[in-house]
């Protein structure tokens, strides 16, 4: 590994959008302030294995380049800063909220380290209560942007960890998502995704109170040339009136939506500490494509919570196909200690895993099912890459499945972040095979 190819520092993201809109933050810090011979890992605490290959990629980090500094940041830094103080490979540990101020970068001298007595910059994240705007210019290697709207999360899902890492929930001002957006479709980006850790809680922290729903309508309305903007992960049960009038009537607002179900069984949820039943979500569902039928739906489903039974496990299977879910998102349960859950009598590992398969197979039929059901249609298609080895481009529908367009006589009118009419022709290995429309 090497630290940026001009000497510059490099930073190595793992985990969420939200780690990877920071991201783009921590590179302008860092090279605002001349940071050179130096690696900044943005960490995720979200499952054990998160962190285990954090501490993983710094050790080969200091065996590759024992001279660059290392700096250590994200939520598993926020969450157990002793853990990366106590290895010897680290020079510095900030917060998650340190991490966004470009000042710390400024203190980076040539000759930083914790070995120098300095102190981790790590700071109590529940006592941050605003979200700095930072504007980005664009993403070095994404034709579709991520804007943080919001940060933090006030709820305390029994599992999980992430209010520990990123504090209670924060929203960015309308004015400044607004100002963001438009910076990004000035600097030709076709696609926004609105991120956050919780972005449906957006708003009652600011002035006038504004919803997640009535900011995506100042923006369509202030970005008019926007072409697509597209929403990471919801939770359905806090989707306000405004929301749903936006993902149903807009046609800018892309038909794909990724739902934070986590498991299919009431009592389950009850002791998830989740806001919603599982009839919640059916009717979530039902309702959204009611109004706009050709919605697609993606979801996060955890499988082995703790005390899950079989039966209990089922209700998880029959919601994916009640809820027709095309985009699976399957975690077999991780302890994250410090959560309740934790405490909570423990499913066997090995079910966890075998769980966590039966899911992942019924979410790969209903994925196939989907696709192959696109055969024959004309979608848009944002190309994302040229793959010059056999003239084809790359990249997502606007109901988010993954695209290649082939038989292309040139690549060099489809410039990644274009958007292309194309009609299926196929369904391969995972993707729609399409050909230009004429
Ligand atoms: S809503 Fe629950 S699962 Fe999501 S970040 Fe907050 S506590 Fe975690």
């Amino acid at each position: 590994m090497k630290s940026g190819s001009d000497n510059t520092a490099e930073v190595v993201t793992f985990g969420c959008r939200l780690n990877t809109y920071e991201s783009e933050v921590m590179k302008k810090h860092a090279a605002e302030a001349g940071l050179e011979n130096t690696v900044i890992f943005n960490t995720c605490a979200v499952t054990a294995e998160a962190t285990r290959q954090a501490r993983q990629a710094i050790r080969r980090a200091r065996k590759e380049s024992p001279d660059v500094k290392i700096i250590v940041t994200g939520c598993a830094a926020q969450v157990n800063p002793d853990e990366f103080i106590a290895m010897a490979e680290v020079d510095q540990v900030m917060g998650n909220e340190e991490k966004l101020h470009a000042e710390n970068y400024k203190n980076f001298g040539p000759d930083f380290g914790l070995e120098k007595s300095e102190k981790p910059l790590i700071n109590d994240i529940m006592a941050v209560r605003e979200t700095a705007n930072h504007l980005i210019e664009g993403y070095a290697e994404r034709t579709r942007a991520f804007v943080q709207v919001q940060n933090g999360c006030d709820h305390r899902c029994s599992f999980c960890i992430i209010p520990y890492g990123r504090g209670n929930s924060r929203s960015v001002p309308a004015g400044d998502v607004v100002a963001q957006v438009k910076r990004l479709v000035d600097n030709g980006y076709n696609e926004v995704i609105i991120t956050g850790v919780d972005i449906t809680s957006y708003g009652p922290d600011l002035p006038g109170k504004p919803s997640l729903g009535t900011l995506c309508q100042k923006i369509l309305k202030l970005v008019p040339d926007l072409k697509r903007l597209r929403l990471s992960s919801i939770d359905s049960i806090e989707a306000d009136e405004a929301l749903f009038q936006v993902i149903t009537q807009e046609e800018r607002m892309m038909p794909h939506l990724h739902l934070s179900l986590q498991s299919g069984d009431d009592m389950i949820l009850k002791r998830m500490k989740r806001r919603h039943s599982r009839q919640d979500s059916i009717d979530f569902f039902n309702r959204v494509r009611a109004a706009r039928p050709d919605v697609v739906f993606g979801a996060d489903i955890i499988a082995g919570f703790p005390t899950e039974t079989e039966e209990m496990f089922q209700n998880s299977l029959k919601l994916v196909t009640e809820c027709d879910l095309t985009y699976l998102h399957v975690f077999p349960y991780s302890i994250r200690e410090g959560t309740p859950a934790a405490r909570m009598p423990q499913v066997d590992k090995q079910i966890r895993k075998e769980r966590a398969a039966r899911l992942r197979a019924l979410g790969d039929q209903q994925f196939d099912r989907y696709m192959t059901s696109q055969i024959g249609k004309s979608l848009s298609i944002l190309v994302e890459k040229h793959l010059p080895e056999d003239k084809s481009v790359i990249g997502h529908t606007e109901y988010f499945a993954p695209a290649k367009i082939m038989a292309l006589y040139s690549l060099d009118n489809l410039k990644p972040g274009y958007i292309a009419k194309a009609r299926v022709t196929g369904y391969e290995n995972g993707i729609l095979i399409t050909e230009l429309d004429p």
